[in-house]
């Protein structure tokens, strides 16, 4: 089964909201066998919208659509469906009624008509009950394909797909299996990773795809295939993950699909041993910390960090010596170490991460050269410290230098 989403708003097209729904909507769909051929994003204007709908009807089994569905002038979407498929629009009572409860519950003024007329839909449609908003869902068949409207608003669009949509389409189609499993892999470049498993890509099987997905420093390596035989695809994945491991096996950090990032699998391994961690930021100003503290559970094993941002802060806030700085620069191991050393006594962690660099443009507190940044950990008994050039690019340093003091922490 193949499938287009079309996304549809002003707002995507001038660039004022990133079309998120769309990768959501893509994702849910691959995993119960069901491949995107396109993803298309068009203005809320009726000619665009017309011409996107026959376009993917030539093209594919499903299409899928969502925004423009509010009760305002600019969303249009339900009238160019109807024009779409020589329909007229009619009240539908059970989304009137749930129109009606959502508006007790949460609204308790008086129904607008404008709300009220959101229970008009295409004669030729089926509701498809939107629990957290007045705008319905929409499902329409012509011939053997299926056309799903969906409100543009994330989580009422994410509750549709999930809890109307996939059932309903699993129900209508017998779909293969489609697998991912994804590696995560650090401190191995794109090309270097390339070469080392060179000998393992060239003897994959043919139905086993291989992709490779640098971020920053980060790699991902995805595996997917698809079959009927869900079992079967599983044993083979993890055949050729068996194989490829022995490769990576300094650089292999876990699996995305179960541990989700690098930071969980820290996270993990610190809950587990029952240790905690201190952090200790100046360049990187807090974003170590925020990749740890944004996933629930941080308190088992995170005592908190501090941004020194200034010199005079490290001085104050971490008690690093005022001589050191002087000595070696604000930006140097000497004064790494010392900031992840005091942030271990401060927090009384059993683990520090200290960042200190300059990520440009211009050169600031330091004489370092834009893009040099030094990481530390301290445990209770050691510190070490590794220099880095991250360029000139100031988030691309900054996230690099993330990325990088994730990975020592994960060593
Ligand atoms: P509503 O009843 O809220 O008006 P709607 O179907 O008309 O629903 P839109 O007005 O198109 O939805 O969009 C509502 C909000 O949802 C927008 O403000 C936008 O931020 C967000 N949104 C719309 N489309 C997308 C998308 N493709 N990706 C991410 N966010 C989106
Ligand atoms: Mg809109």
């Amino acid at each position: 089964m193949i499938a287009e989403i079309i996304t549809i708003g002003d707002e995507l097209l001038i660039g004022q909201v990133i079309d998120t729904n769309s990768s959501f909507i893509a994702k849910q769909l691959n995993k119960i066998g069901v491949s995107i051929y396109q993803i298309t994003s068009v203005q809320d204007e009726k000619s665009h919208i017309l011409q996107a709908l026959s376009d993917a009807e030539h093209r594919v089994d499903i299409v899928i659509i969502t925004g423009g569905l509010g009760p305002t002038k600019d969303d249009i979407t339900k009238k160019t469906i109807a024009e779409y498929f020589n329909d007229s629009l009619v009240r539908d009572d059970s989304v009137l009624q749930n129109i009606e409860t959502i508006w007790k519950q949460h609204v308790r003024t008086t129904l607008l008509q404008v709300n009220k007329d959101q229970a008009l839909i295409p004669s030729k449609s089926k509701p498809l009950m939107n629990r957290l908003g007045t705008a319905p869902g929409m499902w329409i068949e012509k011939a053997e394909k299926v056309f799903i409207s969906l409100p543009g608003v994330p989580y009422e669009m994410k509750a549709l797909i999930d809890y109307e949509v996939i059932p309903k389409l699993t129900d209508k189609y017998h779909c293969p299996f489609i697998l991912h499993r994804t590696l995560m892999v650090y401190g191995l470049g794109e090309s270097a990773l390339a070469e080392r498993i060179e000998a393992w890509e060239d003897a994959l099987p043919e139905h086993i795809k291989l992709a490779y997905l640098p971020n920053l420093g980060q790699m991902r390596l995805r595996l997917s295939t698809k079959g009927f035989d869900e079992q079967k695809l599983k044993r083979e994945v993890q055949e050729q993950i068996d194989k490829v491991l022995p490769y990576i096996k300094d650089e292999f950090a876990g699996f995305e699909d179960e541990e989700g990032s690098v930071e969980m699998v820290i996270a993990k391994q610190l809950t587990k041993i029952g240790k905690t961690l201190a952090i200790a930021e100046s360049c990187t100003g807090g974003a170590v910390a925020e990749r740890f503290t944004v996933h629930s559970g941080a308190s088992a094993y995170f005592k908190g960090g501090v941004v020194t941002y200034s010199t005079q802060s490290k001085i104050n806030v971490l008690q690093v010596p005022k001589s050191l700085i002087d000595q070696y620069s604000v930006v140097s191991a000497q004064v790494a170490e010392a900031m992840a050393k005091n942030a271990l006594d401060l927090f009384q962690s059993d683990y520090a991460i200290a960042t200190t660099g300059n990520a440009g443009p211009t050169k600031g507190d330091s004489d370092a050269d834009v893009g040099t940044v030094f990481i530390a950990i301290a445990t209770k008994t050691q510190v070490y410290s590794q220099e880095f050039n991250f360029g000139n690019l100031r988030l691309k340093v900054i996230n690099k230098a993330v990325n990088k003091a994730l990975e020592m922490l994960l060593k």
